[in-house]
């Protein structure tokens, strides 16, 4: 007998005894609608499942044609149902049959109801179907109501997700959360790994939902939410955010959100409707995140971010699960899947099974790629939605040669792609084979080819690179994996196993580069509205002298009796290289007054990153010992396009004739006045833009370690003379911002050039 005490918290009964007893689940379904259909007073209630097809199929009715059930469907998008599914959002409607959406099933023998009331069935944000009720009598269904329905529609979501819907897997059908779903998104980092899904801020499932008592559940949400603030204002007091890695102002917003009385109402009442504490912090956010997956809003998308990693927080502190990485997580191969990380963060993962990023945002030169690349795991980034799609421990590819993720690959892609990496590993061994070999072209023009290097873990690559040296040392990782200032002792013995490590091989150390996105937790910072431009590397440096001294007199220790290159970035006027000079002589000239040894040989240099030092050449060249060019910072002032923005990360090419023609500039003033020039930034470890360099005239170029190879290849067969007197033509056409990568790879092609 179906009972219809009326009211959510009835329905909840109801719902709890259905799900406790021992049926199938599509009885189970089918009484839970009669439920519904009963406790709402409607003529109908329908569930509509979402199939691996994108196609919503009727799985259950009360009230509809019953012999329609399993036979009638929409495509995500269309009819009321479609878009509901599509949206991810609720629709209230008196007059339903008028409205534009409106299709008629006729197989479902749908008479005229006038009332419509349909809320996705939603799981972590994605919709997984659609419950409906509708009436004939014209009325807008109230608030409660809605309510009562949406929660009802997350207890669907857990029989849904619980995989046991016979047909869907019988048919060759499959969820969401159990198909194979390729994804395309931005290559970043290149190589392929296969392994299982560690998500970075990892999604707690809830399966607890019904509340046995409703004042206990309150308080339980009261508690956590209590551990929530204090540890919310426990880092913003000390500072530090440990393995999160947002700045204050994220923290500030955390802070307002997490006292949100809004927010802890509605949760309140969620417990009140007979969810557990858990399931009504679960219902918010999933309510929050479909609103937040509809806005286009950057800013306001963000902070519904904010709310949705908030929910995430709360619900572990409710679980007791801990922040961060679970080491057991990483016993064996996997990838990590983050919405975007910090590089510090992403160090955290590190370890010998770590095989791939994938991210839903990220750009080739963002700071997170770059430590990805130094690890030598691939990267795919612009990911849409991955971070809902996939699930812990899913079975996942990165490709990051094509840009491509495969979750829950079938068994076709995964033995597909084995052989790819056996064939990758094949040609590796070639490369290996190149390393003693004299990196010089085929017509005889000896190259330099550095490596790019920052951490401990970069030291044991040196050698068996083959690398000629370290063109860019980036002495900020250091700082930013610290959770404070490295001392001046761990600085100067780091910088001393660097060059213990290069075995005598130049090494070039930049002076640190922090700021713009390179964040140090433990610097407090005024909150910039433009940071790329903001207060940064040698900016940074010249206020706070201390730090800068600190560091110099790390380096002139640790290169006592040796040779010592220093670089300092984001140069912006020459002013800027004859203060840092004064400071390091300072420096050596007290090393030598208390007897220390100093490097035998000093040379500074400046990076050429900002495009002020393009209309200065001869006063900068004049005031260094060497040039390096930073292209991935030069390209993002000189095209005005933000290194790390995901959506414009393709919208100009760094081989276009514009870019090409400054970076040809800088060679021709070098060579007047016979300085030596690297460039460091990563377009030099990509074969085919590497040959633009080369054919550009530069004869020195720092990648990371893994590049040298391909690049070497590269090298090995190319005739720079030929090359340099049509690229050098072509670079100088009638400039309309076309790419030169067309002529570059007939280039390769019609010589034999591997790229
Ligand atoms: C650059 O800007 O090209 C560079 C090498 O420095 P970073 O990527 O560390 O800013
Ligand atoms: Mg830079």
């Amino acid at each position: 007998m179906i009972d219809s005490s009326p009211g959510p918290r009835g329905l909840m009964k109801r719902l709890r005894e259905v799900m406790a007893e021992t049926l199938g689940a599509q009885d189970r379904l089918d009484k839970i609608v009669r439920h519904i259909a009963a406790n709402m007073i409607a003529e109908v209630c329908s569930v509509y499942v979402l199939r691996s097809d994108d196609v919503l199929e009727l799985f259950a009715t009360e009230g509809l044609n019953p012999q329609s059930v399993h036979e009638a469907s929409l495509m995500v998008g269309q009819g009321l149902v479609g878009s509901i599914a599509a949206n991810a959002k609720t629709l209230n409607l008196d007059d339903a049959q008028n409205h534009p959406a409106f299709r008629y099933l006729p197989e479902t023998g749908e008479e005229i109801y006038n009332s419509f009331l349909g809320v996705p069935i939603l799981r972590s944000g994605r919709a997984l179907g659609v419950l409906v009720v509708q009436n004939q009598a014209k009325r807008i269904y109230r608030d409660d109501e809605v309510e009562a329905l949406e929660t009802t529609a997350m207890v669907l979501a857990e029989l849904i997700a619980a995989g046991e819907l016979e047909g869907l897997d019988k048919q060759g059908r499959g969820l969401d959360s159990s198909r194979a779903l390729n994804l395309t998104g931005a290559a970043l980092a290149d190589g392929i790994g296969l392994g299982h899904v560690i998500l970075h801020e990892p999604r707690v499932v809830v399966t607890n939902l019904f509340n046995e008592n409703a004042e206990y559940e309150t308080k339980r949400l009261a508690e956590a939410l209590g551990q929530l603030r204090i540890s919310i204002d426990g880092m913003m007091n000390n500072g530090n955010v440990p393995r999160v890695g947002e700045h204050r102002e994220v923290l500030e917003a955390y802070r307002m959100f997490a006292n949100d009385r809004g927010w802890v109402r509605r949760m309140e009442e969620q417990i009140q409707n007979g969810l557990t504490a858990e399931a009504a912090v679960e219902k918010v956010q999933s309510d929050n995140r479909a609103r937040m997956m509809r806005q286009s809003d950057p800013f306001l998308r963000e902070r519904l971010n904010d709310f949705d990693d908030l929910a995430y927080r709360l619900l572990r502190e409710l679980v007791g699960r801990p922040h961060g990485p679970l080491t057991d997580q990483m016993d064996s191969d996997y990838i990590v899947v983050a919405r975007n990380m910090g590089a510090a963060e992403l160090l955290d993962y590190s370890g010998p099974n770590l095989r791939g990023l994938a991210l839903e945002e990220g750009a080739p030169t963002s700071h997170v790629v770059i430590v990805a690349r130094a690890l030598g795991i691939p990267v795919v980034g612009q990911l849409s939605n991955v971070v809902s799609l996939a699930d812990s421990d899913n079975a996942v590819i990165v490709d990051g040669e094509e840009g491509l993720v495969f979750l829950r690959p079938s068994e076709e892609v995964e033995s597909a792609y084995g052989e790819k990496v056996q064939f990758r590993a094949k040609r590796r061994e070639v490369y290996k084979q190149l390393k003693d070999l004299p990196a010089t072209s085929k017509d005889g023009v000896d190259v330099s080819l550095l490596m790019n290097a920052g951490l401990l873990m970069d030291l044991p690559n040196i050698i068996p690179s083959g690398a000629a040296g370290i063109g860019l040392f980036r002495t900020e990782l250091q700082f930013m994996v610290s959770s404070r200032f490295p001392r001046i002792g761990e600085q100067e013995e780091l910088y001393r196993s660097v060059l213990d490590a290069s075995d005598g091989l130049p090494v070039t150390f930049r002076t640190l580069d922090i700021g713009g996105d390179k964040v140090l937790p433990y610097l407090r910072a005024e909150q910039e509205e433009n940071p790329a431009l903001g207060w940064r590397a040698i900016r940074l440096a010249l206020d706070r002298p201390g730090l800068l001294r600190t560091q110099l007199r790390a380096l002139l220790r640790a290169a006592g009796g040796r040779e010592l290159k220093v670089m300092i970035p984001m140069v912006t006027e020459t002013r800027e290289i004859f203060r840092v000079k004064e400071i390091i002589e300072r420096e050596v000239a007290l090393l030598k007054k208390f007897k220390h040894q100093v490097p035998d040989k000093l040379l500074i240099g400046a990076m050429i990153e900002v495009p002020s030092l393009l209309f200065q050449m001869d006063d900068l060249l004049r005031a260094v010992d060497f040039v390096s060019v930073g292209s991935n910072d030069l390209f993002q002032f000189v095209m005005a396009s933000d290194r790390g923005n995901a959506r414009i990360a393709k919208r100009f090419d760094p081989l276009n004739r514009g870019f090409l023609r400054v970076l040809r500039k800088i060679v021709v003033a070098a060579d007047a006045h016979q300085k030596p020039l690297t460039l460091c930034g990563e377009i030099a470890g990509k074969p085919l833009s590497a040959l633009a360099l080369l054919g550009l005239g530069y004869r020195s170029i720092s990648m990371a370690a893994a590049a040298i190879g391909p690049v070497k290849a590269m090298l090995l067969e190319t005739d720079i003379a030929k090359l340099q007197t049509s690229l050098l033509e072509e670079i100088e056409k009638p400039y309309g911002g076309q790419t030169i990568r067309e002529f570059l790879t007939d280039h390769a092609a019609s010589q034999g050039i591997p790229y």
